[in-house]
């Protein structure tokens, strides 16, 4: 509560935070931990379940990262926060509705879709976006459950990225290594079956390019399942170069990590990974269904451009997965760049195509900065929003100075709205389920109908 000097208090500053990712609940969490403002928080998902990508992206093996999901929770069990799942903006609630109930709404949605090879033969079946492999793999309701069957026995994975090297780590454990994780069953039982035995990482540059970050690189080579082979010539980089001089010291990094596992001699575990640098895809080839991939090597050119050498090969890969980056969605009656694929703002307050301020609309996370660093960088960009939304405080209470009640405006919205007692209910399910098949803490449910089913309508 906000101290006001024994004057009576007045109503709390509404903020609806649209997307319950680490972006939206550290928003929450900045706004419940200042004492400028006395707030009522709406964390808004269209999903029942909290938590964005720390549920739906993070690698299930990745139990430390997903971890995050305890501390997510204290700001969601916060008197002053309510958890409002089942509501899709754009969907069951426009602009103008939050408009009527809060004083403000923060836009924290993420960047939910894949972008392009832009390459022939991009859409044959068996060639997918690393992002419906993360989906169907999380479990994520929205995915087919039969959309994977891995009968391939090589696959491509193109992308020198912390997800590429995800996809990567799920493509080459053996399902034991990741039945305590929680990999919905049925996804389970495809790993147990998959005939993948050569996982090809492409990367178009080279080592010292790679977006790779070093614990995420060393978790690579400690796979027990496969071995991870790198070609010593496209890790030999001239120690006193240019090149090397120039490079971060996370790049370094990972070419000390690369350079030794070049050294390393194959040690004839039952996958393989490639790690191939320098090279593109030009074209996914096949009739009906990917039945190879064509690559081209490629240099800098003049100017620093990426160049093709016109060196060819095919890969006779079965399944291709493009992993080249995550791109934001606009949002009915948002402003948005279509270069950046972002909402433009200044200081985390939206800006319309003219540069000016939409009062009342703010923006955090990956829709407002683009798909870039890890979880933790989150927080402090959610605070230099809330810092910003705050210095408004008094022109957004003077501009909406009588907000109808928010659940009159979510009861008009025709959506079934659920709580964080709705998301508990899940969560019971799913520890539950992990129990019963004897698996880790929790087996996640796999779609709708069983999410609805745990929640009871
Ligand atoms: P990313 O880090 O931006 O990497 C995308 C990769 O795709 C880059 O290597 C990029 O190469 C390549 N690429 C882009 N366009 C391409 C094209 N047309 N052809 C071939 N390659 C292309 O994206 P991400 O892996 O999706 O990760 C998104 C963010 O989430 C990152 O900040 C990442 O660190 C984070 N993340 C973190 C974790 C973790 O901490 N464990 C896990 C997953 C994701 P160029 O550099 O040449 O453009």
């Amino acid at each position: 509560m906000v101290d006001n000097g024994g004057m009576s208090s007045p109503d709390p500053l509404r903020v609806a935070v649209i997307g319950s990712g680490p972006a939206g609940i550290y928003t929450a969490d900045a706004l419940t931990r200042q004492n400028r403002e006395d707030v009522a928080v709406d964390v808004v998902d269209r999903l029942p379940t909290p938590y964005g990508l720390v549920r739906y992206g993070v690698a299930p093996d990745h139990l430390k990262i997903k971890g995050v999901a305890r501390s997510l929770r204290r700001v969601l069990e916060d008197p002053r926060v309510r958890f409002v799942g089942g509501v899709e903006f754009g969907r069951h609630v426009t602009r103008d509705d939050l408009a009527r109930a809060y004083h403000a709404v923060v836009y924290a949605t993420g960047a939910s879709v894949d972008r392009r090879l832009g390459i022939p033969g991009e859409d044959l079946p068996g060639s997918v976006a690393a992002t419906d492999f993360v989906n169907w793999y999380c479990g994520h309701p929205d995915a087919e459950v039969a959309r994977f069957v891995l009968d391939a026995e090589e696959v491509a994975v193109v992308g020198a990225g912390n997800v590429a090297l995800d996809v990567v780590r799920v493509l080459a454990k053996s399902a034991d290594e990741l039945r305590a994780t929680d990999i919905p069953q049925h996804v389970l039982d495809v790993l147990a079956a998959s005939r993948v035995r050569r996982i090809h990482l492409l990367a178009r540059r080279g080592p010292l390019e790679a977006r790779f970050t070093a614990p995420e690189l060393r978790d690579l080579g400690e796979l027990a399942n496969a071995d991870v082979v790198v070609r010593p010539d496209q890790v030999d980089v001239d120690p006193a170069g240019e090149e090397l001089l120039h490079a971060a010291r996370a790049a370094r990094t990972n070419l000390r990590i690369l350079a030794e596992w070049a050294r390393r001699p194959p040690a004839g575990r039952p996958r393989r990974v490639d790690l191939r640098f320098w090279t593109r895809p030009t074209a996914v080839l096949g009739a009906d269904r990917v039945t190879g991939l064509r690559v081209e090597g490629t240099r800098i050119g003049d100017g620093g451009r990426l160049v093709g050498t016109g060196v060819e090969e095919v890969l006779d890969t079965g399944m291709v997965l493009r992993s080249i980056g995550y791109a934001g969605v606009p949002l009915a009656g948002v402003p948005f760049d279509e270069a950046t694929r972002t909402v433009p703002h200044a200081d985390g307050r939206v800006l319309d195509a003219a540069g000016a301020v939409v009062p009342g609309d703010y923006v955090a996370g990956w829709i407002k900065r683009g798909a870039t660093g890890v979880i933790g960088t989150n927080k402090s960009d959610a605070a230099a929003t809330v810092r910003a939304l705050l210095d408004d405080a008094p022109a957004l209470r003077a501009a909406r100075p009588a907000p109808e009640p928010a659940d009159r405006v979510l009861a008009a919205s025709g959506a079934t709205v659920t709580d964080y007692a709705d998301w508990l209910a899940i969560d019971a399910a799913e520890a539950e389920q992990a129990s019963r098949l004897e698996r880790g803490e929790r087996v996640k449910l796999p779609g709708w109908a069983e999410l609805r089913a745990a929640i009871g309508r």
